[in-house]
């Protein structure tokens, strides 16, 4: 078993729960005296920096949302001073106005530590090829892959994303054995893969591990890129506000993602109520950064939905666990008063192998009444059938919706590449509702 940093990934509970009351200690007190927001905040809730002692007492400071990044936009959150400063991200902005983030070198380099710590249990080491094909730029995506294959000593291909063809002629000239992108890009480069008839994965293609995130995704897509590139598929979590990915990434286990809770400390709140709820219980994931200079953030909500679990993974790591994340509170769509989440629909047509797995849902409202329509790829292969054959997919892909989500879509089959690909996180919602 190896492990980027054996001592923090591995740490009994009371020590970890000891060290992080220690960091939360110092970083409420740094953020109390550098930003206003905080103070303003602390001051409101009646809770000084001398009230936090321990990691319980976390739950006596006040939580932060998107928003507040926003109003203090450009810099107001920012703790260290500009000279000190030595990067900025900006939010790839899913659900709207980009947030900025900053870093000192300090900063870039737990990031870092926390994506080798990732990289570390895939099983990657610096014999490896990293090819980073997350988007370089204010997405955190590609630099923090980046500078994390870096410090694990992997030759890294920063291919960023785009160009399909010659990253695949990099991936196969270069021997390329580790594939960083968002699983939807990483899906297209392996149909594009399939479709080159001049490569053979089991000749060609020496990937052997993926290194999948910045957007929710099933288990059925994890089934599908490792089947086609011949890889094992990891998940790797993180968000901007935090740091970016590789606040948490699974190990060989793959039964959940370890939080590096030495360096970014969870909680699941109940999103109404804003009450911790217990382990195992889904709530909304929320985050404290313990040792952040530039933005440190405290109890910030991240919309994401999910539950943590404790104890000793059987890699051996003690760092929390956290389920894989299905989607946000902001994802959700609200159907004929139905709740429904885009990864449920990906699970039920990833689960048919008679599609590409591509899809796209519309909505609209017709005469008062929520319309749902979901146009889906049928594979090539399948269109040569008859047109009874096609209405037989067709109505048990319908079924299996109906019954996991208790509202009847509109299916369009549609021919493969219909569907528009993505590079960097994949939009797969249109709600004209909205506009
Ligand atoms: P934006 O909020 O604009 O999308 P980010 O690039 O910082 O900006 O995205 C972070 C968000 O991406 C997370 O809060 C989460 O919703 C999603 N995300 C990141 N990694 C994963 C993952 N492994 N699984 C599911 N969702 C993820
Ligand atoms: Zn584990």
């Amino acid at each position: 078993m190896s492990y980027w940093n054996e001592k923090m990934e591995c740490m009994g509970a009371e020590e970890m729960r000891a060290l992080q009351g220690e960091r939360l200690r110092h970083i409420v007190r740094y953020t109390y005296e550098r930003v206003a927001f905080y103070r303003q905040r602390m001051d409101e809730a009646g809770v000084s920096p001398d009230d936090i002692q321990t990691i319980d007492d976390i739950v006596k400071l006040p939580f932060m949302q998107k928003k507040d990044l926003r109003d203090y936009y450009p810099t107001g959150m920012f703790a260290a001073p500009m000279d000190e400063i030595v990067r900025f991200h900006a939010s790839s902005g899913t659900t709207g106005k980009p947030i900025v983030a900053a870093y000192t070198t300090s900063d870039l380099d737990d990031w870092s530590e926390g994506v080798a710590r990732c990289l570390t249990a895939y099983g990657v080491t610096k014999d490896d090829v990293a090819q980073v094909s997350y988007g370089y730029g204010l997405f955190t995506g590609g630099l923090g892959a980046h500078d994390g294959a870096t410090k694990v000593g992997c030759s890294v291909l920063p291919t960023s994303s785009g160009n399909t063809a010659k990253q695949i002629m990099l991936m196969k000239d270069l021997g390329a054995t580790v594939l960083c992108c968002t699983p939807s890009y990483a899906l297209y480069l392996a149909e594009s893969i399939e479709q080159d008839k001049d490569i053979d994965v089991a000749r060609d293609i020496k990937l052997r591990v993926g290194v999948f995130g910045a957007e929710p995704w099933t288990e059925g897509m994890r089934k599908a890129l490792e089947d086609k590139l011949h890889i094992r598929a990891f998940d790797i979590y993180g968000l901007t506000e935090v740091s970016g990915p590789g606040v948490g990434g699974e190990c060989e286990c793959q039964n959940g993602t370890h939080i590096w809770e030495d360096l970014f400390y969870p909680e699941i709140i109940d999103p109404v109520t804003l009450q911790r709820v217990p382990d195992r219980q889904e709530g909304e994931l929320v985050f404290t950064t313990l040792s952040k200079e530039g933005m440190p953030v405290i109890r910030y909500r991240t919309r994401d939905l999910t539950h943590l679990t404790r104890g000793r993974c059987s890699c051996g790591r003690t760092a929390v666990r956290m389920a894989k994340i299905m989607g946000r509170s902001d994802d959700m769509l609200i159907i004929r008063g139905v709740n429904v989440f885009p990864s449920q629909v990906e699970a039920v047509i990833m689960s048919m192998p008679e599609f590409t797995g591509q899809y796209f849902i519309t909505l609209d409202r017709v005469n008062n009444i929520d319309t749902f329509d979901v146009d889906v790829e049928l594979k090539l292969e399948y269109h040569s059938d008859s047109i009874k054959n096609i209405n037989e997919i067709k109505s048990r892909l319908n079924a299996a919706l109906v019954s996991v989500l208790g509202i009847k879509p509109s299916i369009h089959i549609v021919e493969p590449g219909s569907i528009e690909r993505s590079m960097g996180k994949a939009k797969h919602v249109l709600d004209k509702r909205k506009m």
